[in-house]
């Protein structure tokens, strides 16, 4: 019986409701990691399509924390190194920071100033857009030290909350498995 890749990733995906407030419904993507299996046709789905010629990127930058874990894996296989893009107060040497609003207050980002080099064409990743504020971060963070930043990638998008017709509108092309309403 055939079952869609979208479908099987979906199916390994965990709701939480009101995680971790009320009336959040948390997509937990930790199944999906859990089974050698399912985390196999995971990687590979990114990795197919950027190992592409035309696609392929010369870095992956990884969202903390859950892009770190999808992001070093893809990398790994694409043979091109990772760096990854911190919450404030995480990493060592100079930095790049940026700061997003959320819906309670705000965040702080930072990236190694020489995490890219210019003209670098980086793939940023996370495991979920919700309003989009990490990755557009991300990639401001990675334009300013000089890189093109050809896609952001993700397991699961919630396009209800409007935050990947937001990067996409802001120029940055996405790329994702799993919609949630
Ligand atoms: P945002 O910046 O609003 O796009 O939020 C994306 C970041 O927050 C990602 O790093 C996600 O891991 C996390 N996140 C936001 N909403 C959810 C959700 N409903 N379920 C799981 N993770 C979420």
């Amino acid at each position: 019986q055939h079952l869609s890749i979208n479908q099987y990733l979906r199916d390994h995906i965990r709701t939480v409701p009101d995680w971790p407030t009320p009336g959040v419904q948390f997509r937990d993507i930790t199944p999906l990691l859990q089974d050698a299996k399912v985390f196999r046709v995971l990687i590979d789905a990114f990795v197919h399509r950027y190992m592409d010629p035309t696609m392929r990127p010369d870095v992956v930058a990884g969202l903390d924390a859950r892009g770190f874990i999808l992001g070093a894996v893809v990398a790994y296989e694409l043979n091109i190194g990772f760096v990854p893009i911190r919450k404030k107060g995480k990493l060592p040497f100079t930095t790049v920071e940026e700061t997003y609003e959320l819906e309670y207050g705000s965040a702080t980002v930072e990236l190694h100033t020489d995490a890219v080099k210019k003209g670098d064409r980086v793939l940023l990743i996370d495991d979920l857009i919700a309003t989009g504020g990490t990755m557009m971060a991300g990639k401001k963070l990675l334009e300013r030290l000089g890189a093109h930043v050809m896609e952001g990638a993700a397991i699961v998008d919630l396009p209800e909350l409007g935050g990947s017709d937001k990067l996409r509108e802001a120029g940055l092309p996405l790329f994702t498995l799993v919609d949630f309403a």
